[in-house]
């Protein structure tokens, strides 16, 4: 049985491929490397890409709602861990800057 079943939050194409380079087997059951562990080149062919965490929070917040971007705006999950990200900005940092006297000059301000 694939361990994709049942668990939401697992592609089971992830676990159903052989070879996949971003596998390895523990004890005799497949389990996930260290991102450590894994090569630059793995990742880029797996769909994996350097970007900004808030833009990959983004991209799960797509996958959590069927990738509906209105669905993503009206998430309710208040206490979900990724929900502040989930527009793919970081709403902590953009606070921070909004008080600084050369992004006032900016908006005019
Ligand atoms: S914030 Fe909402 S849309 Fe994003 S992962 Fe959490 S529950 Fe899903």
């Amino acid at each position: 049985m694939s361990i994709a079943k049942g668990n939401p939050c697992i592609n089971s194409k992830d676990t159903d491929e052989n070879n996949n380079p971003l596998l390895e087997y523990e004890n005799g059951h497949l389990i996930g490397k260290h991102p450590k562990n894994t090569e630059i080149f793995s990742l880029k062919q797996s769909g994996h890409s350097n970007l900004p965490l808030a833009q990959i929070i983004r991209k799960k917040c797509l996958d959590c709602c069927a990738f509906q971007a209105r669905e993503v705006r009206k998430c309710v999950c208040t206490s979900c861990p990724l929900w502040p990200y989930r527009m793919g900005k970081n709403p902590f940092q953009a606070a921070k800057h909004k008080g600084k006297p050369s992004n006032l000059n900016k908006t005019g301000g």
